[in-house]
C-alpha cells in the first residue's frame, strides 16, 4: 500500500480505544492478516476492565466478574472463534445475596432460582413457574433478535417489573426475584427482555473471574494482537476523524500526528465519537437528535480496601455478596436517579479469594461498590468523595466488624474517575442505559459514515465483557465483508 503524501502514517484500519470491544475487533482483523493499530488515551489497554496496584494489592478498577451479558456464552464464543480459548484461565466465581433475614445464594442451573424462590413462597408457587416459563422462552427468543418474535414484541417496551406484576404479587418475592443489579437500574427501569436474558444466562453460565485480575484479559488480547503483527500504541489520543469523500480516512492524534486508514473502528463513546470525533457536518440529518432521545447508563462508586483480615471469618464466605437493607428499595433509587447519594444496594467482592497472589500472604483485597449518578444535586463529587467511602465501609462493617480498623490501603473512584480514565460520558458503566426498548435502538456496528464501525457498549448488543467482545468481533466481521 503507498502511503499518500501528507500523512504520518498509514495502516488498514485504526482502532480507536482498547476496551474490550475494540481489541476484539483489532485481534480477529490481525490474525486476518490486515494492518492494524490501536490507539489508546490511556497508559494501559481495558478501558472499564484494568486493574491497577498499590503497595502489594492489586485491585481490578471497574469490572468484577464475567458473564454471558444478555448473549449466553457470548466471551466463550468470541475468543473460541479467535482462537484464544486456551489463551485464559478462568475461577467459577460465586455470589451472595443478603436481604433482611434472609440469604440468597447464586447456583447454577436453570431450574435452580425458581426453585430456591418456590421454596420461600409456596403460595406463590404457580406464578413463579409461569414467570421463570416466560423468561426462559424470552430468553430462547432473544437469538431471533433483531427479528421480533410475538414473545419479544410483547414485552419490548415492558420493565422486568411489569414482567413480573402479571405472574407474582409478593413484594419481597419480587424483590429477590431482581435481586441481580448488574444492569445498573431498579427493577422497573429495567428491560423485561434484557434482565431476562441475562437472568438466564447467568443461571447457565454462572460467573467466572481470570486468574492474575482483569487486567489479565486485556493484557492477554494485546499479546495476540502483537502476535499477528498488530500494534498498539498508548497515550495516544485521537481527536479527529476525517471524512473525505463520503467515508472516514483518516484519524488525527491529539499530537497532531495523522493516520490514514481504509477502516477505522471507534471504541469511543458514541456521542463523542460522532459530536466530537466526526462532527455533526459529516452526519446525516437527523442522526444526532437520534442519539440524543437514547439514555446513558448510570456510574459506579467504588472502595478500593487492602486489608489485614480475612473476612471468611465474619461468615462472608462469597467472593461477592450484596446487601440489600430492604426489601423495598425503590425510594433510595428515587433518589439516586434524581442525582442524590443514595445506596439501594451495595457489593462487597473480595477477589483474593478466587486468586490469593492479588495481595500480599494473609492479606486479602476488598471492593465495595455501588451504582452513582455523575451529576449530584446541589454537591460535588470532589466534597462527597471522602464522605460516601466512610458510608460505604460502614455499611460493610455490619459484615466485617472492625473493618476500618485493619485498612492498609484506601482508594475510591467516583463517576469522574471512571470519566477521567476510560473517557465514557458520564462515567456510564454499561454504555446505554437497558432500559426498555433499548435493544431495538442501540446504534449497529456499521454507522451512517461509511468505513466508521462501532465496537463496544455504545453499540449492540450493549454493556458487559462477553457483549463487547461480541460487538468487536461482529465489527471487525463487517469489515472483512465490506
Ligand atoms: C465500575 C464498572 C463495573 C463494571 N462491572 C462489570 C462486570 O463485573 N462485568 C461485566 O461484564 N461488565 C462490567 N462492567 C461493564 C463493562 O466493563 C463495559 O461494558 C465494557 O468493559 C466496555 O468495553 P468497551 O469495549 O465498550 O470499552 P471501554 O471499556 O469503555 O474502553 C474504551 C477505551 O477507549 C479509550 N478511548 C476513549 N476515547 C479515546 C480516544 N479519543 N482516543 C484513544 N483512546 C480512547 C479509553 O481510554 C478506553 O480504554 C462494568 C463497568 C464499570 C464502569
Amino acid at each position: 500500500m503507498a502511503r499518500t503524501a501528507g500523512f504520518d502514517e498509514q495502516v488498514q484500519v485504526v482502532v480507536i480505544g482498547s476496551g474490550i470491544g475494540g481489541l476484539a475487533c483489532a485481534v480477529h482483523l490481525a490474525k486476518q492478516g490486515l494492518k492494524v493499530k490501536v490507539f489508546e488515551q490511556h497508559h494501559i489497554p481495558g478501558g472499564c476492565c484494568t486493574s491497577f496496584s498499590r503497595k502489594g494489592f492489586k485491585f481490578d478498577a471497574g469490572v468484577l466478574h464475567l458473564t454471558g451479558g444478555n448473549e449466553s456464552g457470548a466471551f466463550e464464543r468470541v475468543v473460541t472463534a479467535l482462537g484464544m480459548q486456551d489463551e485464559f484461565a478462568f475461577r467459577e466465581q460465586t455470589q451472595r445475596f443478603i436481604f433482611p433475614g434472609l440469604t440468597l445464594d447464586s447456583s447454577r442451573g436453570i431450574d435452580s432460582l425458581p426453585r430456591q424462590l418456590g421454596m420461600l413462597f409456596p403460595r406463590e408457587k404457580e406464578g413463579i413457574e409461569g414467570l421463570f416459563a416466560t423468561i426462559k422462552s424470552i430468553y430462547d427468543d432473544v437469538k431471533h433478535l433483531p427479528r421480533l418474535t410475538p414473545l419479544l414484541s410483547r414485552y419490548k417496551d415492558k420493565s422486568f417489573q411489569e414482567l413480573m406484576d402479571e405472574y407474582v404479587r409478593d413484594p419481597e418475592l419480587k424483590a429477590l426475584a431482581s435481586s441481580n443489579w448488574h444492569l445498573w437500574n431498579p427493577t422497573w427501569k429495567n428491560s423485561a427482555i434484557d434482565y431476562s436474558a441475562l437472568l438466564v444466562t447467568e443461571q447457565l453460565r454462572g460467573y467466572f473471574y481470570p486468574v492474575g485480575g482483569m487486567q489479565a484479559i486485556p493484557d492477554t488480547f494485546v499479546r495476540i494482537l502483537k502476535k499477528h503483527g498488530g500494534e498498539i500504541e498508548f497515550r495516544a489520543c485521537v481527536d479527529r476523524i476525517l471524512v473525505g469523500n463520503g467515508r472516514a480516512c483518516w484519524v488525527r492524534l491529539r499530537n497532531g500526528r495523522s493516520v490514514q486508514a481504509e477502516h477505522v473502528v471507534s471504541n469511543v463513546a458514541a456521542r463523542a465519537t460522532f459530536l466530537n470525533l466526526v462532527g455533526v457536518e459529516s452526519l446525516p440529518k437527523g442522526f444526532t437528535a437520534s442519539l440524543d432521545q437514547l439514555e446513558i447508563s448510570l456510574s459506579a462508586f467504588y472502595v478500593y480496601l487492602g486489608v489485614d483480615i480475612d473476612p471468611r471469618k465474619h461468615g462472608l464466605v462469597a467472593p461477592e455478596t450484596i446487601v440489600y437493607e430492604s426489601f423495598d428499595n425503590s425510594k433510595e433509587w428515587q433518589r439516586l436517579l434524581d442525582g442524590g447519594l443514595s445506596i439501594p444496594c451495595f457489593g462487597i467482592a473480595v477477589p483474593t479469594y478466587l486468586d490469593p497472589n492479588l495481595a500480599p500472604p494473609g492479606k486479602h483485597a476488598v471492593i465495595l461498590m455501588t451504582m452513582a449518578p455523575y451529576n449530584l444535586a446541589g454537591k460535588s463529587w470532589r466534597e462527597e468523595k471522602d464522605r460516601f467511602a466512610e458510608e460505604l465501609v460502614r455499611k460493610a462493617e455490619k459484615l466485617i466488624p472492625q473493618l476500618s480498623r485493619h485498612i492498609l490501603v484506601r482508594e475510591a473512584a467516583t463517576p469522574l474517575t471512571y470519566e477521567r480514565y476510560t473517557l465514557n460520558s458520564l462515567g456510564a458503566a454499561m454504555g446505554w442505559a437497558f432500559t426498555p426498548g433499548m435493544f431495538m435502538k442501540r446504534p449497529d456496528q456499521k454507522t451512517p459514515i461509511p468505513n466508521l464501525y462501532l465496537a463496544g457498549h455504545w453499540t449492540v448488543p450493549g454493556g458487559g465483557v462477553p457483549a463487547v467482545a461480541l460487538s468487536g468481533l461482529r465489527a471487525a466481521r463487517r469489515i472483512l465483508g465490506s
